[in-house]
């Protein structure tokens, strides 16, 4: 039987008192890419100087007080289990805003896992019956009644597919590999799930999409409903376990199969099958000389930038960082290692817009603050549903970074950041185009497939 969030807490006990309260955790490193300093840039949300140490927790930035930015939680967490606080809205109102986007817990010096901390308070929460707010009751039951926390029909999940002439995948029964597309790409972002799908096809990968799939439960997972996200891991699991291969579009779904599922799981058994994010493919396929791209006259000389996705960025840094900790005997030798494995994952992506670079001519600049320090796009941890004006500010200051380093166009590969970037482009007036690097592959036909074998 699953854990409580209770007992998920007690177990993180050692870890929350390693916690000292020196607030390191509040800021990220600012520099890349090794500029001189471009001085004070003047955005839509504030002024700053892309230099340095910067406040980085978005939770903290918006509401300011003590108890919002990751030390004040961990402080709230201790209170908890020491019995010198007890649950209840006031406290559910602090624990809640925030984007679980794992900033604090890369920055923290003693490796304290803060959204293991934070999830499993908003959990341990729930189970105390504090209600939880009303958007995310509504969420919740939306997802109970139809599969999904939008509110779209069922049998229109796969409609997307019909339109886009892409029908013939759904429910393909003999191929070996899913794609998984989730809800956002379903009902919202098709660009997203069509761009995937179609790169698939280019690349004759024989695949199906099952009708029956449902939500991954990531928003579920993340503010302590994890009733309502075990349903849906276990009928995801029942949907997809005859498969070899799953692919994702979508940073949260993926992170939720491949590091929230089998935490999940009954001890000792496996997912039944491999997963990949489709931006590992391509770059698989870039690096062994198996794909490029054709140059294209429209997107010659723009400047693209790349927003690293907090759920496939930070989320498996952390998990890469903390199993290499648990095998490791000699941490202070060790560390070496791990940050190279951690920059190898945050440079697949890059893969493809540096080969987008060189083939098609954008110039790919990143933005001040990347990868491990990466700052969130706001959509996360339930937040975007519950606090829509929190999450687009907080995507408002991204976009303020992609505009300081001058973007015509800010790349994503998650349709949840894709939705939320897009969204404070428009609301706030970046003026730049937001699009997923697939998306861009396929909206101008860059693919060149004739080293494919
Ligand atoms: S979580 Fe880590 S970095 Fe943050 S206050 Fe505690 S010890 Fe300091
Ligand atoms: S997870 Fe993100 S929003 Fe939440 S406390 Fe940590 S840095 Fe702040």
């Amino acid at each position: 039987m699953a854990k409580t969030g209770m007992e998920r807490l007690k177990e993180l006990e050692k870890e929350i008192y390693k916690c000292i309260h020196c607030k390191a955790c509040r800021f990220a490193y600012s520099g890349e890419p090794s500029r001189e300093g471009i001085g004070e840039f003047a955005g839509k949300q504030s002024t700053v100087l892309y230099e340095g140490m910067l406040d980085a927790c978005p939770a903290g930035i918006e509401y300011g007080w003590e108890a919002f930015w990751n030390a004040g939680k961990m402080w709230i967490a201790r209170s908890i289990l020491n019995g010198d606080l007890e649950f209840n809205e006031e406290v559910r109102d602090v624990i809640m805003p925030c984007i679980t986007c794992g900033q604090c817990s890369v920055q923290c010096e003693s490796k304290i896992p803060t959204v293991d901390i934070i999830e499993s308070l908003r959990a341990a929460c729930v189970e105390a019956g504090v209600p939880m707010i009303e958007k995310h009751q509504l969420v919740d039951r939306l997802v109970k009644e139809l599969n999904n926390p939008y509110g779209g029909k069922a049998a229109e999940r796969m409609k997307w597919a019909k339109d886009a002439g892409l029908g013939k995948y759904i429910n393909n029964k003999n191929a070996k590999i899913g794609y998984y597309v989730g809800c956002t790409a379903s009902y919202r972002q098709v660009e997203v799930a069509i761009a995937t799908a179609k790169v698939f096809e280019q690349l004759g990968i024989d695949f199906t999409l099952i009708e029956d799939e449902v939500c991954c439960g990531s928003p579920f997972f993340r503010i302590g409903a994890v009733d309502t996200a075990q349903e849906l891991m276990n009928k995801n699991l029942e949907t997809f376990k005859d498969l070899e291969e799953v692919y994702f579009s979508c940073a949260g779904c993926y992170r939720t199969f491949t590091i929230d599922y089998p935490k999940w799981m009954t001890e000792g058994e496996e997912l039944p099958f491999k997963t990949m994010h489709a931006f590992e493919l391509v770059s698989k396929l870039i690096t062994d000389g198996k794909i490029k791209f054709k140059p294209n006259k429209e997107l010659k000389g723009k400047v693209v930038t790349y927003h690293d996705p907090c759920h496939t960025g930070r989320h498996f840094a952390h998990d890469i960082e903390q199993s290499m900790i648990k095998k490791s005997k000699n941490l202070m030798m060790d560390m070496r290692k791990i940050d190279k494995l951690i920059d190898e994952w945050f440079e697949i992506p890059r893969v493809i817009l540096r080969k987008l670079e060189e083939d098609v001519g954008i110039k790919f600049i990143e933005m001040y603050r990347i990868k491990n320090n990466s700052m969130c796009c706001g959509a996360g941890g339930g937040v975007r549903a519950g606090y829509p004006d929190f999450s687009l500010r907080t995507a408002s200051l991204r976009c303020d970074e992609a505009n300081a380093v001058g973007a015509d166009i800010l790349t994503t590969e998650c349709p949840f950041c894709w939705r939320n970037l897009s969204d404070a482009n428009d609301l706030y007036n970046h003026n730049m185009q937001v699009m997923g690097v697939l998306e861009m592959i396929s909206k101008y036909n860059l693919l060149d497939i004739s080293n494919l074998k």
